[in-house]
Formats: C-alpha cells, structure tokens, sequence
C-alpha cells in the first residue's frame, strides 16, 4: 500500500517507457505523488516517425506527443521538462537535478532511454558543431534535419541500419541526392539475412539510391568559412561532397546514472524480469535496461518501442506489489517507400531461412528456423504472416519448412486455435 501523503514515484527520463510508466503506475493503484522528470523539453513523444513520415510532412511537433498534457493531469502526473537529472543518492533516497534541487523518492524508475553512438573520425566533435551534421533521436534532431532537406541537395548517410535506411528513403523520395555509406559487407547485416539485406539495397538502388557497402569512413570535412560539413571522406580515398551529413550508428545506453549510483550495470543496467534494478527501491525500463527474457532463455538489451512500453507496465505492476513477469518476444518494425517491414524474434544463430512468397512481388517473409523451430521472421508487406510468425516464435509451435514456403495455405489455418 502507497501513503498518498508521503509516498513518492518519480521516473527519470520522459520517453516511451517514461511516460508509460507514469500512467500506468497511477493505473495500478500508487496513491502518493508521481513525478516524471525529463531533459527535453518536450512531453514524451513518438521517436519512430522521426527517420520515417515525419520527415516527409511539416506536421507540428505536437502530433508525435504519445498523449496529450491531459491525460497525465488526469492521473495526477506531475512533469518537470527540461531538466537534467545529474545524481541519484541512494543513501538518502534523493536525486540531485541540474538546476540545484534535491527531491527525495520512495520508489524510483530510470528510463533515460539511450544516445547516438558518436562517430569515431578525427573531426566529429567539430563537426557536431556544424548544423549540417546530424544525429538522429530527438525530435530537436529530427526538426533541424528536416529543415535542410530540400531537392537536388547531397546527403550523405553514414550507417546502413535501420535508421539510416529509413533517412534514405525518406530524403531519395524529397529530391535529395543520397548515398548511404555502410562499412560492413551488406546493409542491415547485424539483424537480418543477406536474402533481406539484398532486397533493401536493391529497392534503394532502384529508388536513386547510391548505397554504398565494405566502406569505413575515415573523416569529414568542414569547410573553415561557413563552419559547415562539405564532404565525407573514405578510407578508399573517395571524397563525397555532401551538403549534410546523418550519421545512424547505433546507440548507446544512458547508463552512467544508474553506475554513478553503484547499481549493476553491463550493457544496460541489470534489472530483473520485474524491471527491478540491484536496488529494490529502484527499478528501471526501456532501451537503457538489460533484462532477462523467459521465452529466449537469455539476458539482452532491446531498443523498440513494444520493449519499452510493456517492460514499463511491468515495472509499474511490481512497484504496486503485484509483480507480472515481463517476457515477451520482442519485435519491431521498419518503413521503407511503400514497403512495411514487420519483425518478430531474434535471428542470431539460426540454422535455416525460409521464404514465403517472393521478394519480387514485393509481398512476402523469410523465416528463420533452428532446431525445427522458427526464432524469428521478417515480414515484408505481410501482416498476416507477422500475427501468424508471433505465435510461432513465443510459442514455440512446429510448421515444416516446406508449409511455411507453401503460399497456397494461410499460416493461420496450420497454426491451433489460440
Ligand atoms: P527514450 O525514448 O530515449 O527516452 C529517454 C528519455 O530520457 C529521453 O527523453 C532523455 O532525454 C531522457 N533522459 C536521459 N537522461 C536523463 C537524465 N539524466 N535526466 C532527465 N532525463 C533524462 N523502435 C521501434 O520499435 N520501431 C521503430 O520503427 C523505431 N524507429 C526509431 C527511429 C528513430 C529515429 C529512433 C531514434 C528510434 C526508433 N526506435 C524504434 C526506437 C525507439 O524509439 C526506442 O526504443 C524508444 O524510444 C525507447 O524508449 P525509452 O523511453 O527507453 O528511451
């Protein structure tokens, strides 16, 4: 039982999992005060649509807001925007913010989420001052890119993941002029099979793309007069004249907090599959966590909006002492022209890949199989097939190879009644 009176939550970090969170703990039944504390100014808001429609349409920044002010002065959230969290005292049970105050917590939520990984050439600090070079993870990101998108401009994306793949096309389809720079032998190598990642480098191409893969980049260069990026340089030597710059490497986990305080951390901090940290007054959700997960059988750190919000909802349960087990498969999704990607499970290791329909038609899903069992699948422009693949990923049900690869009958049909 919460004392409304001198109990309080407070969530550090108002994203996906942040905002989540918030409500949910209300939800659940905490009586006391509920305050979520964010660095950017903004209430919590849709990151996916940042690499993806939002950069094809000036919409106001107010239509990514996952909910609006009301709904979390309806569960009584109080929310300090643009304020840094620096210290967590855990030995007073109070956190230190960047403008000086000291506000104490009984229970306390960390879901500071992540930060683009940097990029390691001799002139990315100094580039980072050039407003011509991007990361991308903020809607303040997000807004100043696509300001400078404009047909016929040179951009160069540093990163053939899912990100800079989504840039790409978003820019190729406004006039811009793109090459996506990838330093291993295929883009989207870390995540998918190479049938998939010849797909997308072929639809790239077709779309004007010049995606370039096996490339390091070596530096930028900025010119001194205009304190702007005017090209990427390669390793090979090549020099792309660029009039911007995205750089989609990956993310690291904000974590430094959670260290700073001595609780477990490798990779994330450790949390439980109740979301709770080494603390038991402190649990934590979202990309910033590294959790067990039940149905894999082993520990991993996602970077999805479903991981967020459902390992948020455990968090909230368990605070409210009535602890559900987060374990979900884990899936994602990733937009591209017309083309709607759909993933379910992780691929590392598998022994088979099966595909259904084909990558001509545009329509179709590769399966990923290991000891009989399918672990993951990606579904192009297929949703049935991705409701279908979710159940056999979580429940680990058997389809042979051959009736996965058979068309001709829905999944649905082969799979038990749920
Ligand atoms: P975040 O949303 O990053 O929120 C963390 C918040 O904590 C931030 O606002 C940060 O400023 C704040 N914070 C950090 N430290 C402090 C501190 N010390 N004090 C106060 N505040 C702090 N996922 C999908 O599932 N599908 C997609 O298609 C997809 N596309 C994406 C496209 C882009 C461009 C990006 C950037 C991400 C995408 N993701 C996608 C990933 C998804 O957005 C993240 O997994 C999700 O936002 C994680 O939520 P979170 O709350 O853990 O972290």
């Amino acid at each position: 039982m919460t004392d409304a009176a001198t109990d309080t939550a407070i969530i550090i970090g108002a994203g996906h999992a942040g905002g989540e969170l918030a409500t949910s703990l209300r939800n659940e039944g905490w009586a006391g005060r509920i305050l979520l504390i964010g660095e950017e100014v903004h209430l919590p808001y849709h990151r996916p649509p940042l690499s993806k429609a939002f950069l094809a349409n000036a919409g106001a920044a107010t239509n990514l807001l996952i909910k609006p002010q009301a709904a979390y002065d309806r569960a009584n959230v109080e929310i300090l925007s643009g304020v840094r969290v620096e210290q967590i005292d855990r030995a007073s049970k109070r956190l230190l913010l960047a403008d000086g105050r000291a506000l104490p917590y009984s229970k306390l939520v960390i879901a500071t989420g992540g930060r683009p990984r940097p990029l390691a050439v001799p002139q990315a600090t100094a580039a980072e001052s050039c407003d011509n070079f991007h990361y991308v993870r903020t809607l303040d990101h997000g807004e100043r890119m696509r300001a400078q998108f404009e047909a016929g401009r040179n951009l160069v994306v540093i990163g053939g993941g899912y990100i800079g793949l989504e840039v790409a096309a978003s820019a190729v389809q406004q006039g811009l002029k793109v090459t996506v720079l990838e330093a291993l032998p295929r883009v989207l190598q870390r995540v998918t099979a190479s049938e998939l990642s010849a797909y997308y480098e072929r639809k790239h191409r077709e779309a004007g793309v010049d995606i370039r893969t096996g490339v390091q980049v070596a530096d930028v260069e900025i010119d001194p007069a205009t304190n702007r990026v005017s090209a990427v340089l390669c390793n090979d030597g090549t020099r792309l004249p660029a009039d911007l710059v995205v750089v989609g490497i990956g993310l690291l986990p904000n974590t430094e907090l959670a260290s700073a305080a001595g609780l477990d951390v490798d990779n994330g901090i450790l949390v439980d599959e109740y979301a709770q940290t080494s603390d038991p007054d402190i649990y934590a959700a979202g990309d910033c966590t590294n959790h067990p997960n039940a149905l894999l059988g082993y520990r991993l750190r996602l970077e999805s909006v479903p991981n967020a919000l459902e390992q948020s909802r455990a968090a909230a349960a368990a605070i409210n002492g009535k602890p559900k087990a987060y374990a979900s498969v884990p899936w994602f999704w990733s937009d591209q022209y017309e083309l709607k990607l759909k993933m379910v499970g992780l691929s590392q290791g598998y022994e088979q890949l099966v595909l259904r329909g084909t990558p001509e038609s545009d329509s179709f899903s590769a399966f990923y199989l290991k000891g009989g069992k399918v672990i993951a699948a990606d579904t192009v422009n297929r949703p049935q097939d991705f409701i279908a693949a979710k159940r056999l990923v979580a429940e680990g049900l058997i389809i042979t190879p051959e009736q996965l690869a058979d068309d001709s009958i829905a999944l649905k049909e082969l799979l038990p009644a749920a």
